[in-house]
């Protein structure tokens, strides 16, 4: 029976083939022999970006394009197996190298991506599996919010989640993870039941599962204590929540003179204890779509309907001290939404007006 080859080692022979014209100096100048990369780019099953490649500048880049860093290789990772590869390549130069994970490339310091390094992009494992009944989820780290919101609504159920739609659960759950439903349900790691992590030393990779009850120090670590400190994540396993009914607002200051009163009334009224935990919301200072000054803005959700569920008095103080004169907001916008929708809350692009 003829031996065929998968349409992988194919391209990659190509690939590898088209190398030719790729001086030693090129390879060189990247930190590694032609024979090294050679030897992973066919040693593996997935795709590798090297900087010699056509798709090098967008593929190593994060969410900021502040963040301007040159890895040796970028690996988009497809399985267990391949992160422990990249890893024991990491190990088996000459002279190691780092390595750092990414997710969504959202990392607010450029933490995931790194020059002369290998970097494991982790946007592939990004699979959704839900139980409705048991009302847990079990998604990948490289899940963004808005695929894993669009599951979860389907089921009525919820996990607190991120503001940016594109924002992934690894580096989210990682470092503590704050949405709009955490002062009713807690930050998005206070949720998280169990995950799996690849972990390495000296003899090579070993996977982990933690919970309470199973590598709990490993548990705790990893739950608020930040990305690519103690392992690989590979999924996470969330405790989920019914959500039917949420009205959702906008509130906005253009006059930026206004933010300090503004960001203390908001504290003092609706943060502290005392506002209704089904309450949540992120004060932001932007500059919006069509704007060309920075405002300050809060978007938000109250779990329910507010007429209903609100202590009426409550709502109308608070409505009174919106009205004040000197913190008055220049727009305003709400909708109700009767089934669970959560999704990124845009900026308003056209005035609301409070009613
Ligand atoms: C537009 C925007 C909106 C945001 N909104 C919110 C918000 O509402 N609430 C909030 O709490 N935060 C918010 N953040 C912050 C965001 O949660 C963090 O930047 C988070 O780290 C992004 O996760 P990521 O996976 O997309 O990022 P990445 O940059 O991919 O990763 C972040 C860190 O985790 C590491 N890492 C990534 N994947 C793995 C893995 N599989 N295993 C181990 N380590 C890994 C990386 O090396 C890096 O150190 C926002 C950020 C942006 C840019």
């Amino acid at each position: 029976m003829a031996f065929r080859k998968t349409r992988t080692r194919i391209e990659k022979e190509a690939k590898v083939q088209g190398w030719a014209n790729v001086p030693d100096k090129t390879f060189h100048k990247a930190g590694i022999t032609r024979a090294a990369a050679t030897r992973l780019e066919l040693g593996t099953g997935f795709k590798l970006v090297w900087p010699w490649d056509a798709t090098y500048d967008k593929d190593r880049q994060e969410f900021d394009p502040a963040f301007q860093e040159y890895p040796l290789v970028v690996g988009f990772a497809e399985t267990p197996a391949d992160v422990a590869e990249l890893l024991d390549f990491s190990r088996e130069l000459s002279a190691p190298v780092p390595v750092v994970c990414r997710s969504g490339g959202h990392n607010t310091a450029g933490y995931s991506v790194v020059t002369d390094g290998i970097v494991i992009d982790m946007s592939l494992f990004n699979h959704v599996q839900i139980d409705p009944a048991r009302r847990l989820a079990t998604v990948g780290p490289g899940v963004t919010f808005a695929k894993l919101n669009a599951a979860l609504n389907t089921n009525g159920l919820h996990v607190p989640g991120g503001e940016c739609e594109s924002v992934c659960v690894a580096g989210y759950m990682q470092g503590g993870g704050y949405g709009f439903t955490s002062r009713e349900f807690g930050m998005n790691c206070d949720n998280v039941v169990r995950f799996t992590m690849m972990t390495y030393d000296s003899t090579g990779a070993h996977i982990a599962v933690a919970s309470a009850t199973e590598n709990p120090r490993l548990f705790w670590a990893v739950r608020g204590g930040t990305g690519n400190n103690f392992g690989v994540l590979l999924d996470v396993t969330y405790q989920l929540y019914p959500l039917t009914t949420l009205w959702g607002f906008g509130i906005k200051w253009a006059n930026l003179a206004a933010a300090p009163a503004a960001l203390l009334m908001i504290q003092n009224r609706f943060s502290k204890v005392g506002a209704s935990a089904k309450l949540g919301h992120l004060p932001v200072i932007m500059v919006q779509e069509k704007d060309t000054q920075a405002s300050l803005g809060t978007y938000g959700l109250f779990n329910g309907t507010p007429l209903r569920d609100w202590p009426r008095s409550r709502a109308c103080s608070q409505r009174r001290v919106l009205r004040s004169s000197s913190i008055r907001p220049t727009a305003t916008r709400s909708s109700t939404r009767s089934s669970c929708q959560i999704r990124t809350c845009r900026p308003a692009s056209r005035p609301f007006h409070l009613r």
